[in-house]
């Protein structure tokens, strides 16, 4: 189901201070796709799903989920958590303790008085989704943490929404099984016609789980597009640093050819990726799009930049290092074969399309 949000507005008062946690977001979700909010602790995240939901109440706006109106401020219309047919995973399990793997996930069936036969017949069927078959009768507290999710995942599937909100679901389990987990996730929700909407404030599981990525800042959307989009072409300073590592420049533009920006900064003159921008900027190169050679490439012409290395980390599939630039320290990602050293002149050659201007 399609989600419409449409002038949303939430703020909280706190010791005597009004927070604007949403602050007037529109926006469309499409059906059938994986929606990720992204931003900064504090942004409205969890804020904006809890509206959804019907968990919070907002000062002013819409929302519409598939055909239905759920909230409207000027039409005076509130449908309730239960009615909206949403199924929820959260950052804490949020799964019985005291309830066995079967319970848990019947739970909402039992709710909605579906017969019993229905409900045996219909937890199976989503636990062997979540590839828990089996474990109708262990106790929910005996399983691992990534288990515990997929408990969550199929008592939030079971009543089969046409909507499901996860609030940063992996947040609590350990890097591998977070990993793994999101890999699970995208497989089990790329095979069902489910809209959902997916809050994190994890770049690299928005990048890897997403359709589509909303960052939001200071309770308001500011960009939205699909993840290598937001990666290679953003277009605030804000959503360029978030999104990735990122070597952010000072430039002024100086000229716009028809392909190309130029810019002058403090790493010299340099062809950018076409932008409608002009005066002070901000040039954004991703640390992996730089690849040193040792020398100063004297007799090189076009997009290079000279520096020294500074520092080199080894970090196992490549070196961080830094390269000093007059004033500017360049993060980079490192070939581990190549052979630098601290000290060593070095220069490189970047593309234009891996130059990217950003507002300032
Ligand atoms: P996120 O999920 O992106 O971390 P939240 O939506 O939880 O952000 O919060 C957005 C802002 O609203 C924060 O500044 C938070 O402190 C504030 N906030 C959220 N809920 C409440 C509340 N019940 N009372 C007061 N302030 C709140
Ligand atoms: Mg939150």
């Amino acid at each position: 189901m399609e989600i419409r949000i449409k002038g949303l507005r939430k703020h909280f008062v706190s010791e005597g201070k009004t927070i604007k946690a949403l602050d007037d977001v529109d926006i469309t979700i499409p059906a059938n796709t994986i929606f990720t909010l992204l931003g900064p602790s504090g942004c409205g995240k969890t804020t904006l799903l809890r509206c959804i939901v019907g968990l919070e109440t907002p000062d002013a706006g819409e929302i519409r989920i598939g055909d239905e109106i759920v909230w409207s401020s000027s039409k005076n219309i509130y449908v309730p958590t239960e009615k909206r047919k949403l199924g929820m995973v959260f950052q804490t399990y949020a799964i019985w303790p005291h309830m066995n793997v079967f319970d848990n996930v019947a739970y909402p069936l039992q709710n909605q008085k579906v017969p019993k036969d229905e409900i045996r017949e219909r937890v199976a069927k989503t636990l062997a989704f979540v590839q828990l078959e089996g474990y109708e009768g262990r106790p929910a507290t005996n399983l691992s943490g990534g288990q515990q999710q997929r408990v969550a995942l199929a008592r939030a599937l079971v009543a089969e929404p046409g909507v499901i909100l996860f609030d940063e679901p992996l947040s609590n389990l350990d890097a591998k099984l977070r990993e793994e987990t999101r890999k699970e996730l995208k497989t089990f929700l790329s095979e069902l016609e489910i809209t959902a909407v997916y809050v994190t404030h994890d770049r690299v599981e928005a990048l890897a789980l997403s359709d589509t990525i909303a960052v939001m800042r200071a309770g308001r959307i500011i960009e939205t597009g699909e993840p290598k989009k937001i990666y290679f072409g953003a277009e605030s300073r804000f959503v360029a640093d978030f999104i990735g590592r990122a070597n952010l420049v000072p430039a002024v533009v100086k000229e716009q050819t028809p392909a190309e920006t130029i810019v002058e900064c403090a790493l010299g003159r340099l062809a950018c990726k076409k932008a409608e921008v002009s005066g002070e900027v901000t040039l954004c190169v991703r640390p992996e799009f730089i690849h040193p050679q040792k020398g100063a490439g004297e007799e090189r012409r076009g997009n290079i930049v000279r520096g020294k290395i500074e520092t080199l980390i080894f970090i196992g599939d490549a070196y961080e290092g830094e390269i000093r630039c007059g004033d500017i320290l360049l993060l980079a990602r490192l070939d581990p074969e190549m052979d630098f050293a601290p000290g060593d002149a070095v220069f490189f050659e970047i593309s234009s399309g891996q130059c990217l201007l950003v507002s300032k």
